[in-house]
């Protein structure tokens, strides 16, 4: 199959949501039928055959990416999500991002230590969320066995932060 150019399909936006901010838009690679089939089967592919029973995603994009690559890795889908969503008792984590701060929650019981579980969102930028994301599942004593992009901006040096904290394998499209 032709190589397909994913960089192509997502927009930069300058100066948003703030000055100095270069905005990833991707919403127009996912309103592409063939770039959101290949990219989901890229990400999926990459991580098949290594025993993934789990893959989370966060709130928002990342449940866009993360369903459907659960869905083809046969595993479950863990949504962490933004503080006051989820109803039962949940473990919460703080984190700092390229614009702000935020907080993510996941429900206790959500994945046990026995999980292989895999991380995917739509872009890794500093590379706060992604740790936020493996500091939570430390929580569970579950195996990290890697986390999955559609972009990475390799101009904030994410994986550096992300290395700190685990030396699972990092994939991303762009
Ligand atoms: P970070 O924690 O800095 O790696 O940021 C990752 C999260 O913030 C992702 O879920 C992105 O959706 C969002 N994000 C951060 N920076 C950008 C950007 N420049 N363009 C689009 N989304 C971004």
């Amino acid at each position: 199959m032709a190589a397909y150019d994913f960089n192509d399909k997502i927009v930069s936006i300058p100066d948003y949501p703030q000055p100095g901010v270069i905005f990833k838009d991707i919403t127009t690679l996912l309103r592409d039928a063939e770039g959101f089939q290949r990219a989901v089967d890229e990400l999926s592919n990459h991580f098949i055959n290594q025993g993934i029973t789990k893959v989370v995603g966060a709130e928002a994009r990342g449940f866009i990416i993360a369903a459907p690559v659960a869905y083809k890795l046969n595993a479950g889908l863990v949504p962490m999500r933004k503080p006051g969503k989820l109803p039962r008792e949940v473990y919460s984590q703080e984190y700092g991002l390229e614009y702000g701060s935020d907080e993510l929650q996941v429900h206790t019981d959500a994945i046990t230590k026995d999980d292989r579980v895999l991380l995917v969102d739509d872009l890794i930028a500093t590379g706060g969320t992604a740790v936020a994301q493996a500091k939570l599942l430390s929580k569970f004593g579950a195996t990290l066995v890697g986390m999955a992009f559609l972009m990475e901006l390799d101009y904030l040096n994410p994986r550096k932060v992300v290395r700190e904290a685990t030396d699972c394998d990092i994939f991303s499209l762009v």
